[in-house]
């Protein structure tokens, strides 16, 4: 198991992770297996998503606001209630198939740690399994 850290530099913000993924995957030293993520925080998730293209993430970002935008009524009073619920929309784990020691993502995908009440420094962890 493995652990990287993510310093995010805003509030809101999908940070590209694929690259350290791919070198934590290297390091493995596993040819053939599964990459399994983690992220350990409550605002904080991940995803899987076009990572060529920057206004895919800046509209995944701007549609969660319009589904938990901050500031709304919420019971939950810590001010950070609309990034509780934007971490579980997108969830807190993924897995990548790995062959050849490489992660197999599409041509356009790449794995994004999803912050929502940033900045701060997050931690994935991730372990990568042979089969
Ligand atoms: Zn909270």
């Amino acid at each position: 198991m493995t652990t990287i850290e993510v310093k995010t530099r805003s509030r809101e913000e999908l940070v590209d992770i694929t690259e350290e993924v791919q070198k934590v995957v290297a390091q493995s030293g596993v040819k053939e297996g599964i990459c399994y993520l983690f992220v350990p925080h409550t605002t904080a998730g991940i995803t899987i998503n076009e990572t060529w293209d920057p206004s895919v993430r800046k509209d995944i970002t701007e549609v969660l606001r319009k589904v938990a935008p901050p500031g709304a009524n919420y019971h939950h009073t810590e001010g950070n209630a609309d990034a509780h619920i934007k971490t579980s929309v997108v969830g807190s784990n993924a897995f990548v198939f790995v062959s050849d020691g490489r992660l197999v993502l599409g041509t356009w995908q790449g794995i994004y740690l999803a912050e929502f009440d940033g900045p701060r420094s997050r931690r994935v962890i991730i372990h990568v399994e042979p089969f």
